[in-house]
C-alpha cells in the first residue's frame, strides 16, 4: 500500500488520500446505527466519474455530503492547502494521473496556456465543450437528472445547453428513446390517491427523521424501473424533503432500508437523522 495521509486538516477526518488519488474511508460500523473512525479499517471510496471523465470523489460529514475532486485533495494533502487565485493543473495533461508529482497550483491562465500546448483545452474526450455535439451517454444522464428532480432550467445550466434544447431532449422529442417513460403526472388521480394512502399508514410522518412537516410520498424501488409498484402502496414510504433529497440518485441504495422502516411500522424513531448517513455512507464500497 502506498503512503497515504489523512484528511483531517481539510475538516474529514475519518479519510485519507494516497499520493496517487485513491481515497480509503475508515469508518467501521460499531452499532447497528453508529460508525467509528478506527485508523486500521481502511476501504476504498469507489469514486464516479463526470462527464469530462474526471473522478469525484463523495466525502461525508456531519450528515452531509462534499464532492470533491480526488486531485483536490492529493494536492492539498501532499502539497498543501491552495493558494488563493489557483487552480490545480496537471503537468502532463492528464486529468487522470494524479500522483502528486503531476500535479501544481498555478493561475488559470497558466492552466490555459498549458492546456493550448497539450492540446487539451477543448475535450479531453472530445465531449467536454460547451454546446458541444451530445452523445447518448450524456442525453442518459441528462435525462436521469430529471427523474431525480432538477428542473429543466437546472439540466440547461449544468449541460451548458439552451432551454428549448434541453426541454425538447427531456421530453423526448429530440434524442428519441422508446424506452423513455411518459412523464409522471403528479396530480393524475391515482398518483394522489397514492400518495394520500401512503401518508396516512405512515401516520403523516417522515419515515427517517420523524419531521411532519414538507412531506413527499417516496417510490422505494424506483418509479421509472417498476411500472407495476406505481401505484403501490407497499411500495411508498412517506419522507420529508430533507430525507427525500438525500435519498435522490440513490434509490437503489436505499431500497433495503427503507423496507426495514416500513417492516417496522409506526413506532418512535431513536436515532437522530445523522446516523442514517454514518450508516451510508459507505455505499460506494462493494
Ligand atoms: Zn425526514
Amino acid at each position: 500500500m502506498q503512503p497515504r495521509r489523512n484528511l483531517s486538516e481539510l475538516g474529514y477526518a475519518g479519510y485519507s488520500v494516497d499520493e496517487n488519488g485513491n481515497v480509503f474511508s475508515h469508518y467501521k460500523k460499531t452499532g447497528q446505527y453508529s460508525y467509528s473512525i478506527i485508523e486500521a479499517e481502511i476501504k476504498r471510496v469507489k469514486p464516479s466519474i463526470d462527464r469530462h471523465g474526471r473522478q469525484v470523489i463523495s466525502l461525508y460529514k456531519n450528515g452531509k455530503r462534499q464532492n470533491f475532486r480526488n486531485y483536490q485533495l492529493v494536492a492539498f494533502v501532499f502539497i498543501g492547502p491552495q493558494p488563493p487565485n489557483t487552480v490545480v493543473c496537471h503537468n502532463d495533461g492528464n486529468v487522470n494521473n494524479n500522483h502528486f508529482s503531476n500535479l501544481r497550483y498555478d493561475t488559470q491562465k497558466n492552466n490555459l496556456a498549458d492546456m493550448d500546448k497539450h492540446g487539451t483545452r477543448n475535450a479531453p474526450n472530445g465531449e467536454n465543450h460547451p454546446r458541444s455535439k451530445l452523445t447518448w451517454k450524456i442525453v442518459n444522464s441528462m435525462r436521469q437528472d430529471f427523474e431525480n428532480g432538477l428542473s429543466i432550467p437546472e439540466i440547461a445550466k449544468k449541460y451548458k445547453l439552451h432551454y428549448e434544447t434541453t426541454r425538447q431532449i427531456i421530453r423526448n422529442q429530440r434524442w428519441k428513446d422508446d424506452k423513455v417513460q411518459p412523464r409522471r403526472n403528479f396530480n393524475d388521480p391515482s398518483y394522489i390517491k397514492w400518495r394520500k394512502s401512503v401518508y396516512k399508514r405512515d401516520n403523516y410522518t417522515c419515515k427517517m427523521c420523524g419531521s411532519t412537516k414538507n412531506l413527499q410520498a417516496h417510490h422505494v424501488r424506483r418509479w421509472a424501473d417498476n411500472p407495476h409498484l406505481r401505484f403501490d402502496v407497499k411500495n411508498g414510504i412517506t419522507l420529508c424533503v430533507l430525507c427525500h433529497d438525500r435519498v435522490t440518485g440513490y434509490e437503489s441504495e436505499y431500497e433495503d432500508y427503507l423496507l426495514t422502516l416500513l417492516q417496522r411500522g409506526n413506532i418512535k424513531l431513536k436515532y437522530d437523522k445523522f446516523d442514517i448517513d454514518r450508516m451510508l455512507m459507505n455505499l460506494d464500497d462493494e
